[in-house]
């Protein structure tokens, strides 16, 4: 068997590993590992976007840590915030409603006890049913929707799946003595080299001459099995294995479909690294509903790796169809971080990048669900598999594409 794999992310490499067949990946850029790559300038050290970890399957962190020592690691209890007006309330905010003043409180629990809503059909209905008015409108609904940069009524009401805390009344109430913030992850690992060292965790076990870098696939012929890469070349393939976008897959096979279904953001990323530490001394990361900051999430390298200077990302979300000039954008954010106190006037920038990550959150809608399924359903009749956080145009974390591409991988191998 044949299996041709489109991108060298982690979905595709992980594939690879898992697969008993010989195989060609295909990549499009000059680099491996997709949005998981780390880039180190002036002694900082940088993700695409922070990418942090919390693997729940045994046996694929034992695979993946085996080439990385304990040393080389950082493994911190979450420390996460809100910038909420002038006051800095722990995440998730539905659980710390009393870190408010007692007025704000008095509403969200006035909201959360009295709520007539006991149906929903969308995500936005969800977070009004669930938590009540005063919560949604303070921090769930202006914070996710500079996030999706889309009206939330879009998304299907459980586009977040496990990576939405969730909190039963009791829960909150609970939680205003006895803390219990505990999301999908409490804790977290960080390899102090950054998060491509999985990356080359998992390449270690394959046959790098196998990894074909800047060969765009261009045309997917699926009855006749065969892929042409940019440079002209067709290859035959028994098994096509893509971690491309959905939607881009679809066109490069021919295959017509609803293009209204389709929908994402983009993330903007600042990698910004200062002289000295700032004001910001402890929290990993800290969430920005308001609109008056462009930013809706800032994350601190340096407490994570206890650094002495201050080392961020920044990340704004655009809709998926906007042209981004991060030129625009960098000023703003300098100010912006200095308006919430993120930095103070006497730090200095020694060095910077920004990335565009496209499609970054897929816009996750009963529609996509099901076309997904069904062209996924019957692309498998071709030998065409796709896998991954755009090729399942889903949400997931890295572990989750690691499992994903194992349970195609022993599928197939069967
Ligand atoms: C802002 C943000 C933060 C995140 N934070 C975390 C986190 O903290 N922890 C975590 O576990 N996960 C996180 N994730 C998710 C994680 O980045 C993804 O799940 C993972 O990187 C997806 O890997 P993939 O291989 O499926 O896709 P990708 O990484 O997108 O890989 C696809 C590959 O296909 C290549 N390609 C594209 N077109 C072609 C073509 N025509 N021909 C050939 N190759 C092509 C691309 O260049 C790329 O290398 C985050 C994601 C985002 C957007």
């Amino acid at each position: 068997m044949n299996d041709i794999i489109v991108g060298a992310g982690v979905s595709g490499l992980s594939y690879a590993w898992f697969s008993n067949n010989d195989y060609t990946v295909l990549e499009s850029t000059d680099s491996i590992g997709g949005y998981c790559k780390t880039t180190k300038k002036n002694g900082f050290v940088w993700d695409y976007s922070g990418h942090f970890f919390h693997f729940q399957d045994k046996e694929i962190e034992e695979m993946i840590m085996r080439d990385i020592s304990e040393e080389d690691l950082v493994e911190p209890v979450k420390n996460t915030k809100i910038k909420y007006k002038d006051l800095l309330v722990e995440y998730p905010f539905q659980k710390n409603i009393h870190q408010l003043s007692k007025e704000e409180l008095i509403e969200c629990l006035y909201d959360l006890f009295n709520n007539s809503q006991t149906e929903y059909s969308n995500f936005k209905e969800m977070l009004y049913c669930k938590f009540g008015a005063a919560i949604a409108e303070k921090f769930l609904i202006p914070y996710n929707t500079k996030l999706y940069a889309c009206d939330l009524n879009r998304l299907d009401k459980d586009a977040m799946g496990r990576f939405f805390p969730y909190a039963e009344k009791e829960e909150i109430i609970k939680n205003f003595k006895s803390e219990n913030n505990n999301s999908y992850n409490a804790t977290f690992v960080y390899p102090k080299q950054g998060a491509f060292e999985y990356v080359k965790s998992i390449v270690a076990n394959l046959d790098e001459s196998k990894i074909r870098l800047n060969s765009a696939v261009v045309a997917i012929d699926i009855k006749n099995r065969n892929v042409t890469t940019k440079d002209g070349q067709t290859m035959h393939y028994d098994r096509l294995v893509s971690t491309l976008p959905f939607p881009k897959l679809l066109d490069l096979c021919g295959i017509e479909y609803d293009k209204r279904v389709y929908s994402w953001n983009q993330v903007l990323v600042f990698n910004i690294g200062f002289d000295c530490k700032g004001p910001v001394t402890e929290p990993h990361w800290i969430y920005f509903p308001e609109g008056k900051y462009v930013f809706y999430r800032v994350g601190f390298y340096d407490n994570i790796l206890s650094q002495d200077r201050t080392s961020v990302y920044v990340e704004i979300g655009f809709s998926g169809n906007e042209n981004i000039d991060p030129d625009k954008y960098y000023d703003r954010v300098l100010e912006d971080m200095l308006a919430a106190g993120l930095i103070s006037k006497n730090q200095k920038v020694v060095d910077h990048e920004s990335v565009i990550m496209n499609p970054a959150y897929v816009h996750i809608t009963e529609k996509s669900i099901v076309d997904v399924k069904n062209k996924k359903d019957s692309l498998a009749h071709y030998g065409v598999y796709s896998i991954g956080r755009y090729g399942s145009w889903t949400y997931c974390s890295i572990e989750d594409n690691i499992k994903e591409a194992r349970e195609l991988a022993n599928r197939l191998n069967r």
